[in-house]
């Protein structure tokens, strides 16, 4: 009972200040036009995913709850975002325990597809830091806590394609025939790009890349079978790196083939610098790779899509690996 008045307020909240919600930046419409399926998403690759898959189909609209510049880990939905789950047909979240409000916010009959849930025992633990041990990437061990970044795998984003193609056809099954044409064409792209990490990875002389950084790309690494090592472990918001870690990792940087250091869109390059001068390497470089967990409005508004972010990962991939 409790949970259902937090949500009647919410949403008595969001009808009394329905102007101001026009405001909010989700991206999408607030007004669910009649007998449209809605499917809110709080990733911008599960809200990609799910405009591909109904590319055409004038049944359905595609929200994404998170604005851009939230970080997806510390996301609090807002009382309008708290109507717009509460009027959807379809969910599709990573499942961490920071979205626990998703079970309790989405309506009765809403089709939740939960990533993590999904992945079973395929879900990798959160990996841990250079200083915490670079050799253990088999993830044994671990804390026991999966690491959130599932949608950078493009194996795992053909098999969310699929459940989410399924749930669509369920849920406006007029445009099914539509549904599972667009998943068909779409899986075939992200398997293409996917077969070019493989190839990327067997080509590539390090077989082993180091992030200077927090480290989100535990998925695409485990799919491609590279070792890693990095700064931080998972997604942790730590800032400051040990002398403990900087030494292995300079060790590790002098004594192997690598000549690139990664960090994510989101950091400077101090302390991947650092790391080289420690390392005393010459001619290292560093590059970005983009964790797709922040994604800006003006991305979205040229219409950027997860291919294009995995694209231009791709080729980042393709250079740490020498
Ligand atoms: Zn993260």
């Amino acid at each position: 009972m409790k949970k259902l008045s937090f949500l009647s307020l919410l949403l008595i909240s969001a009808l009394l200040f329905a102007p101001s919600l026009t405001s909010c930046k989700s991206v999408g419409s607030d007004i669910k036009e009649e007998g449209k399926i809605r499917i809110s998403c709080t990733t911008f690759s599960a809200f990609d995913w799910a405009r591909q898959l109904t590319y055409g189909s004038k049944n359905a609209e595609v929200m994404l709850l998170t604005d851009s510049g939230v970080d997806i880990h510390s996301y609090v939905p807002s009382v309008a975002d708290a109507a717009r789950i509460a009027s959807s047909d379809i969910i599709i979240y990573v499942g961490s325990a920071s979205e626990s409000f998703i079970e309790d916010m989405s309506p009765k009959g809403a089709r939740l597809i939960n990533l993590l849930s999904l992945l079973g025992e395929d879900a990798l633990e959160i990996p841990k830091s250079a200083a915490g041990n670079h050799e253990n990437h088999d993830n044994e061990g671990g804390h026991g806590e999966h690491d959130e970044h599932v949608w950078l795998s493009l194996k795992n984003a053909r098999y969310f394609c699929s459940v989410i193609c399924e749930s669509l056809c369920e849920a406006d099954s007029g445009n099914s025939e539509l549904y599972k044409s667009n998943c068909k064409e779409y899986t075939k792209a992200l398997q293409s790009l996917e077969d070019e990490y493989y190839t990327a990875a067997s080509k590539g002389k390090a077989g082993l890349m180091m992030f200077a950084d927090r480290f989100p790309f535990v998925y695409m690494l485990n799919d491609c079978k590279i070792d890693y090592c990095a700064a931080f472990e998972g997604c942790s918001t730590e800032s400051g790196a040990t002398f403990e870690t900087v030494a292995i990792m300079a060790k590790l940087l002098s004594e192997s083939e690598l000549c690139c250091v990664v960090i994510t869109e989101s950091t400077d390059k101090r302390l991947a610098n650092t790391i080289i001068a420690a390392s005393g390497k010459e001619n290292v470089q560093i590059i970005t790779m983009n964790s797709i967990q922040r994604v800006s409005r003006t991305d979205i508004d040229k219409g950027k899509t997860y291919i294009d972010f995995m694209k231009e990962n791709l080729v980042a991939f393709k250079k740490a690996l020498g």
